[in-house]
């Protein structure tokens, strides 16, 4: 079943069609070509832009009165990372959800059980993360991505995903349908710390994330960010967002799944 949005861009389509043609026969190939253009761009903006909700709901924060974030940590597990990040989370008492890649749970599934036992939730970031392609995948690619990440969690964790984020954040136009098939709802952020990018600095890292601070405020972090030596970054940077928070008087929690908004 399509939802009201993707009527809506069919509608759209739909409308654009005649009115493409009066444009190009009445008036001039200009207003063709713009109506085009802005068609166009009524389905690439939200696939390009991660929180942007115009082909089915994001998710973008959470409804709460007190000082706690949710933080999401994308991109494991990683046996490295996980077991450094799983310590520092236990020391700062925070509970937080991990976006993992379903082929690297099939590689380690103890790090994902790891992430369970400890008390943390384990959702969906793709089978392969395949970030260049992921916004063109057609229903069965999108289904396959979707449907191998939650058996491999479950597998390893005995809790099958109800939650997903895209690679990058970027959508396709056919994903929310499967991701209602399968009873899921797509997470992207309040503000990401943009660890991934070269030139990787704690302080600018935390810098990023706490200048958008806020109660029900969602963080993206990353694992398995390494130097050019191979030493493991991302760490560093969790290390220094945890004693930013607690310093500012903020908790790390999981929100309740009508809380998201
Ligand atoms: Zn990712």
């Amino acid at each position: 079943m399509a939802s009201s949005c993707q009527r809506g861009l069919i509608l759209g389509f739909a409308a654009a069609s005649p009115l493409l043609i009066a444009a190009a026969w009445s008036w001039s190939w200009t207003l063709a070509l713009a109506i085009v253009g802005l068609v166009h761009a009524a389905v690439l903006l939200p696939v390009f832009m991660p929180r942007l909700g115009w082909l089915g709901p994001v998710v973008t924060r959470f409804e709460t009165e007190k000082p706690e974030i949710w933080l999401t940590i994308d991109d494991g597990p990683d046996p490295v990372d996980t077991p450094i990040f799983l310590d520092l989370l236990d020391r700062y008492a925070a509970r937080v959800t991990f976006f993992v890649k379903g082929e690297l749970v099939v590689r380690h599934p103890e790090w994902a059980a790891a992430m369970a036992a400890r008390g943390h939730s384990v959702q969906n970031h793709t089978q392969t993360h395949p970030a260049g392609w992921f916004w063109c995948y057609g229903a069965a690619a999108l289904r396959r991505e979707l449907s191998a990440c939650n058996a491999a969690v479950a597998q390893a964790t005995g809790a099958t995903p109800t939650l997903f984020r895209a690679p990058v954040g970027i959508k396709s136009p056919l994903l929310h349908p499967q991701l209602d098939r399968l009873g899921m709802r797509l997470v992207a952020w309040s503000v990401r710390g943009f660890d991934g990018v070269r030139g990787f600095d704690p302080e600018r890292v935390a810098g990023r994330l706490l200048a958008k601070l806020a109660p029900g405020a969602i963080f993206v972090m990353h694992q398995g960010i390494r130097d050019d030596a191979g030493e493991p970054l991302s760490p560093r940077g969790l290390e220094r967002v945890l004693e930013e928070l607690r310093a500012r008087g903020y908790s790390c929690t999981i929100p309740p799944p009508e809380a998201l908004r």
